[in-house]
């Protein structure tokens, strides 16, 4: 029976790894949750690089890997896909379509946090869902703006800035209280795909609201790609009969 090595940290990673068995093994970075309900093995932290995971994947003689990590999570990809090509094992990855703009979005692509800062000087109000980064620079914030970060940690903010810990899915209904009580004038966020937070996407069109969006970096090719769990689990399915449908 073929081993399978999951990568994840991600909603969509989670699904699949309900589905392994024993004998597989669900791998998270260590700075989420780590689930304790699963069937397969599950292993915590880094592996030391493109090198050390190849020693993992003969160790433990996995036979495919599957990388269901977040799209911006570009060195474990690049590693994971190097790791495969040195043991000959295939590189499988799970990559959510990235969002696409409507007619009526005003986005603005940026690849850095300079560019970033750059898109801000005309607004007052940005709320922020691109993870930690902004963190690092609350003590950078113009004096004519006041930030609002939304991240998975919780952090005390400072007098300019909220930080709000939360974890996705987000409701339209309570992206628009939340653009409401901070008086929100645009967003800044990192394209992840997915329908579990893009409905702060949807508040901005309706109500004409820029969007500062950080391109997707590049990952390696995969042997196989697939945009969500059901079509990589129907192929798991074939592959090994008993895999259970995606939930
Ligand atoms: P990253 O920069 O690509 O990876 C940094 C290092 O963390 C990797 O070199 C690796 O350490 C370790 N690592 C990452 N994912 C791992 C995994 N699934 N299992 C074991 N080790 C892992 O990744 P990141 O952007 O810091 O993200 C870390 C994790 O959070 C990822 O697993 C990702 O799926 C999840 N996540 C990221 C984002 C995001 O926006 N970046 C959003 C949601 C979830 P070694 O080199 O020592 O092996």
């Amino acid at each position: 029976m073929t081993r399978i090595l999951l990568l994840g940290g991600t909603g969509d990673a989670l699904q699949v790894a309900r589905a392994l068995h024993a004998v597989d093994v669900y791998s998270l970075a260590g700075i989420g949750k780590v689930p304790v309900d699963l069937t397969c093995a599950v292993r915590v932290g880094g592996f030391g690089g493109a090198q050390g995971l190849q020693a993992y994947l003969a160790h433990q003689r996995i036979g495919l890997l599957i990388d269901a990590t977040h799209p911006f999570a570009a060195r474990i990809s690049a590693n994971a896909a190097q790791a495969c090509r040195d043991a000959a094992i295939p590189y499988w990855a799970l990559r959510r379509a990235p969002w696409q703009p409507q007619a009526d979005d005003r986005w603005q692509m940026v690849d850095s946090w300079q560019q970033i800062v750059a898109a801000l000087t005309l607004y007052r109000r940005p709320l922020f869902t691109l993870g930690r980064e902004p963190l690092a620079h609350l003590d950078e914030i113009p004096s004519d703006q006041y930030w609002v970060v939304r991240c998975l940690e919780a952090h005390a903010g400072d007098a300019r800035a909220s930080v709000i810990g939360a974890r996705g899915p987000f409701t339209i209904d309570g992206e628009r209280a939340l653009f409401d009580r901070y008086d929100i004038d645009v967003i800044v966020t990192k394209n992840s795909g997915g329908s579990a937070t893009a409905a702060k996407l949807d508040v901005a069109r309706e109500r004409g609201l820029p969007v500062v969006m950080t391109r997707r970096p590049e990952l390696p090719p995969a042997d196989r790609e697939f945009d969500g769990p059901a079509a990589l689990l129907q192929v798991l399915r074939e592959l090994k009969p008993h895999y259970r449908a995606a939930r």
